[in-house]
């Protein structure tokens, strides 16, 4: 999708070292880290967001969570936990428009979810 941000990392238009990739979803550094550990894993192609999965996305949706955990596995951070978090639109404070699994960790962290 034209002017999309991780359609161009994707695309490997916009140069990201990449943390992991397969035919389908690719993994790379959060630009603005929230936590020693913070990676996000994306589809290749773009879909905007969890409200936009469809059934074909199914084995998708699963394997990104299946290599975020492997990911944690290898950063070692999987013995004390890890969160994963998909923000889904505007209520969700996504920003960025193409669907991302935040995979957050390395430190216990603090919880804030609450109406703005
Ligand atoms: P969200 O608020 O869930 O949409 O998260 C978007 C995330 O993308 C934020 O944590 C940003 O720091 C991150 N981000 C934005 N641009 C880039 C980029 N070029 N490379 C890596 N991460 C990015
Ligand atoms: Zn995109």
């Amino acid at each position: 999708m034209q002017d999309c941000i991780f359609c161009e990392i994707a695309n490997r238009r916009i140069e990201t070292e990449i943390l992991f990739e397969d035919d389908d979803i690719i993994a790379f550094s959060d630009i603005n880290p929230i936590a020693p550990v913070h990676v996000l894993f994306i589809p290749k192609k773009h879909i905007e967001s969890v409200s936009d999965i469809s059934k074909e996305d199914k084995m998708l949706m699963g394997n990104m969570i299946f290599q975020a955990k492997e990911m944690a596995v290898r950063l070692g951070i999987d013995k004390n936990g890890y969160k994963l978090l998909f923000r889904t639109g505007q209520d969700g404070g996504q920003e960025i428009p193409h669907i991302h699994l935040h995979l957050i960790g390395g430190a216990k962290l603090y919880e804030e979810i609450r109406p703005v």
